[in-house]
């Protein structure tokens, strides 16, 4: 996309979060754990979910370098936009576009990219975090259709979102991976009960503890191949990453600027704090890094542009870019002190919130092993 097209739709996007999302609205949302789910048509009217979809699937066609704009963005202004525009972007609609029926595209497409739905991802169950494949919900065939049976935790959004994807066991346990088929399951279906989780931060982004207890499905239920929903979840994950790294790194570059602001006008001992150097050089150090997720952030999309294989860039990544605003937040606490601990301040929520996403999406160490294998260090596990 040209660079005038790009600093259109962020034009846009910036109006949009400016009336929509004010500092006071965000504080308000955060202190009342209040979602943005409200403001998905909006964004769906601005076109900011049809962007990464070709003009043929009824898209607006966009590079994946405009989508990370965007994103980096919407993390910069307000995490709580961004988590819910990857869950459409980086998620669902990656999913059901490379794995849906022609049925399931034409009914879900059109509703993804209006932001009148979306999808949350039920892969996580009690005892299979990191260990995905060790998942125990089950699909049994019946007359008709399956029947879901099993539990699923840590589900974020799943209470606003209208279908669940949905990886469950249809083969026996030993065969691992290759047991697994993905579904798609409506959240009102009878036999669905969600509690929800008290947590440290991202308060605007509920997680659900999911019982599932004979959630009678339909043949069409199914997404993808029967066995390889696995491979399927796989297959799509650069685009999760490659979002969660250019939303942090929005967001990294907010905890800056905030700080940055700070060591500006706090004076003590008569100047202000950044003129100390060892709070300008933990600045610096703060720009150094923020810069490097950028540069990192780009150079993956540029590759997904490209069509080039990337599974190592984009666990690259989103591990530079989470220990970046997770190292970042927390420079910035120390810099702020006590006007960062205040529950007034914005640095609080960024460090509160930073705290998830080097364990969530992929644990930076088990995307560590990911790297390893990519570079002929060790065999492929389960991990
Ligand atoms: C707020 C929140 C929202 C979430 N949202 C969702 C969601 O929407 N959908 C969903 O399906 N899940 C979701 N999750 C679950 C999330 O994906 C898991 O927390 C994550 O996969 C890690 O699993 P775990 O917490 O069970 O940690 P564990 O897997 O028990 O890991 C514990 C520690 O052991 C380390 N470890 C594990 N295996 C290895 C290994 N092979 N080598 C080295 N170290 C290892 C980990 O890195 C980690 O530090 C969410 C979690 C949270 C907290």
């Amino acid at each position: 996309m040209l660079p005038a097209e790009q600093a259109q739709i962020l034009g846009s996007v910036e109006a949009f979060l400016a009336k929509r999302l004010p500092p006071a609205e965000i504080r308000r949302r955060d202190a009342g754990h209040v979602p943005p789910y409200d403001l998905l048509p909006e964004m769906g009217e601005l076109g900011l979910f049809a962007l990464a979809v070709p003009v043929a699937e009824g898209g607006l066609g966009a590079d994946w370098a405009t989508v990370a704009l965007v994103q980096e963005a919407l993390g910069q202004h307000a995490y709580m936009a961004a988590s819910i525009f990857n869950r459409v972007v980086g998620f669902g609609l990656a999913s059901i576009r490379a794995h849906g029926t022609a049925a399931q595209r034409a009914e879900m497409l059109p509703l993804l990219m209006a932001g009148r739905a979306f999808c949350a991802l039920a892969l996580t169950e009690p005892q299979a975090g990191s260990d995905a494949a060790a998942i125990r919900t089950r699909a049994t065939r019946q007359a008709g259709g399956w029947r879901i049976n099993g539990r699923k935790t840590w589900i974020s959004d799943a209470e606003g979102a209208r279908w669940l994807i949905l990886p469950a066991r249809t083969g026996p346990e030993k065969e691992g991976a290759r047991g697994i088929s993905l579904f798609l399951v409506p959240t009102d279906a009878p036999g669905i009960a969600m509690t929800p989780l008290p947590k440290v931060g991202n308060n605007c982004m509920p997680s659900f503890d999911i019982g599932l207890q004979d959630v009678a499905l339909p043949e069409e239920a199914l997404l993808g191949q029967e066995g390889q929903g696995f491979g399927h979840l796989m297959s799509t994950l650069h685009y999760s990453r490659a979002s969660m790294a250019a939303t942090v790194t929005g967001a990294a570059e907010a905890a800056l600027r905030i700080a940055l602001d700070h060591a500006r006008t706090r004076e003590q001992f008569g100047q202000p704090i950044g003129r100390f150097q060892a709070v300008a050089h933990r600045l610096v150090d703060m720009r150094l890094r923020v810069d490097q997720s950028r540069l990192m952030v780009r150079h993956l999309a540029q590759l997904i542009d490209a069509g080039a294989p990337c599974r190592r860039e984009a666990a690259q990544a989103k591990i530079i870019a989470t220990e970046t605003l997770r190292d970042v937040a927390d420079a910035g606490m120390q810099i702020m002190a006590s006007a960062g601990y205040s529950a007034e301040s914005d640095m609080q929520r960024l460090w509160r919130d930073s705290r998830l996403y080097t364990f969530g999406e992929g644990a930076n160490e088990v995307l560590r092993d990911t790297i390893a294998r990519e570079m002929g260090l060790t065999a492929r596990g389960r991990a």
